[in-house]
């Protein structure tokens, strides 16, 4: 009896243990319901307390979204310039500006959506040129997308200086009540007074503010386990703090149809039958100007960390081909890179000549761009989708420094071998390094004590509290482990 029954494939967890809920229409956003059939099961599940704040979240996102009453009345006073600004109909708002490459957006949207949560503010994103045929809408019945009738003119243009931004506001010591809405300039290289914001804490000061604007170009999320305020919110969200952006990207960022297709159909076709599958980032940082080429010590340097760590066999010339007699052991490689030159050369070396433990080992690589471009969707699609297959492999190997990496990298919820320093010619030893954990790197992290918020005094922030590290790539950010 028992050896001929059938044993049912075991049903999966569409909506991921409740992190996602029911109801948005799956032809819409079919990688919402089909990517759990591509993917490796959660490492790390989301708590019913992290639950219960999305739901929460959801209802702020309908109640006070685009469309509403009181989405009305929030805009028509930023319109009317009115500059009492404390929040009226329990309805706050963060406005994400983001730019930069799409590994630094979707760092910057991840990150936002957590502040939003930590300080009850709606979300809505700026959506550039682009954003809309990349990611499905995340909230039901209702949009994250800032409307493009947004009553606040030029403010695209907002930066450091304006008169809004939270360092000259702090700084001057003045209240909230002096602005239609205050701007947090949160990019890698902003001034130290701006950073003041990672420790404010809301219930004093930016919570009656009803409209904030932020600009953001990378995973600042690590920053808000600095500030006292959060810290025990953000333990009952994460208990294991390993996982942020894991889970918060698996809830939040579900790429569109067209995105989808590539994804599944570029996977069924080069990546599903294999035994294992490598991924493999290659990211080359050429100064401004300079005209892109290959760099044959950055092959070297793949090659050197690929053996090191026992992830792609050697290859051995002038032996006969074995006579296969079972199916060999199958390899497939997922390259991704603006430049095919790697990609080619590691896939003429393994035709060739034959691997050495006899595995079948096949190459393949998406899309070679050239060359960054901006405001353009079909080339935006095509990285994020490249992300997306980065995610699915077994074992990955990326490239210090980039944005591109740590998402492939943290939406897999794969611990990376980076390449510290791939354009470093001298220093090739170790090629590359295991990191401590899937998160991605915060770039530009604040450098003080919100305890002391002395802000000439720049201190390394990447072993104040525990589970924040100074990242392997960057001594000066900082990662949660
Ligand atoms: P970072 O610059 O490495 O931190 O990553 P970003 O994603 O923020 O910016 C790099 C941009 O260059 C990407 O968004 C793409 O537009 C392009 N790009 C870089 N590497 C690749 C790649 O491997 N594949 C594709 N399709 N585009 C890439």
């Amino acid at each position: 009896e028992l050896g001929t029954r059938r044993v049912a494939e075991p049903k999966k967890d569409v909506l991921l243990g409740g992190l996602l809920l029911p109801g948005i229409d799956e032809q819409s956003c079919a990688s919402r319901y089909q990517s759990v059939h591509y993917r490796k099961n959660m490492t790390r599940s989301p708590t019913p307390y992290l639950i219960k704040r999305l739901r929460e979240q959801e209802a702020l996102q309908r109640r006070c979204g685009p469309g509403t009453e009181p989405y009305r009345r929030a805009s028509e006073r930023l319109r009317s310039g009115q500059k009492f600004a404390d929040t009226i109909d329990g309805c706050g708002y963060l406005v994400l500006l983001s730019y930069q490459g799409l590994g630094n957006r979707i760092l910057a949207m991840a990150s936002a959506f957590l502040y939003a949560m930590l300080t009850n503010r709606v979300l809505l994103v700026d959506r550039g040129k682009t954003l809309g045929d990349l990611f499905c809408e995340p909230f039901p019945g209702t949009t994250w997308l800032l409307p493009l009738d947004f009553p606040l003119r030029g403010y695209n243009d907002l930066g450091e200086s304006a008169a809004e931004s939270y360092g000259n506001v702090s700084l001057r010591g003045e209240t909230a009540s002096k602005h239609r809405f205050v701007y947090i300039h949160l990019e890698h290289d902003a001034a130290p007074a701006n950073r003041l914001v990672y420790c404010d804490d809301h219930r004093e000061f930016l919570h009656r503010v009803q409209w904030v604007v932020m600009r953001s170009d990378g995973y600042i999320a690590p920053g808000f386990f600095l500030n006292p305020a959060y810290q025990e919110e953000l333990r009952k969200m994460f208990p294991r703090r390993d996982s942020v952006f894991y889970i918060l990207s698996r809830y939040l960022l579900h790429p569109t149809n067209d995105v989808w297709g590539m994804v599944t159909r570029f996977y069924d076709a080069y990546l599903k039958d294999a035994d294992e599958r490598l991924g493999i980032q290659v990211r080359v940082f050429f100064d401004a100007g300079v005209q892109p080429r290959p760099l044959p010590h950055i092959l070297e340097r793949i090659l050197a960390c690929t053996k090191q760590e026992n992830l792609l066999p050697g290859v051995v010339n002038n032996v006969p081909s074995p006579m296969k007699t079972k199916k060999a052991r199958s390899k497939a490689v997922l390259m991704t890179g603006l430049n095919t030159w790697y990609h080619d050369s590691i896939r003429e070396m393994y035709w060739r000549s034959a691997s050495a433990d006899g595995e079948v080992v096949s190459v393949h690589q998406p899309s070679h761009e050239g060359l960054q471009h901006f405001f353009r969707s079909v080339h935006d699609q095509k990285a994020l989708a490249e992300m997306y297959l980065l995610s699915m492999t077994d074992k990955i190997v990326t490239s210090g420094w980039s944005t591109f990496g740590y998402v492939g990298t943290a939406l897999g919820g794969l611990t990376p071998y980076i390449m510290v320093k791939p354009d470093n010619q001298e220093s090739t030893d170790p090629p590359c390094t295991r990191a401590m954990s899937m998160e991605p790197c915060s770039q530009g992290p604040p450098y003080f004590e919100c305890t002391k918020k002395q802000i000439d005094n720049i201190i390394n922030t990447g072993n104040l509290v525990p589970h924040l590290r100074s990242c392997e790539d960057m001594s000066w950010g900082i990662k949660l482990t």
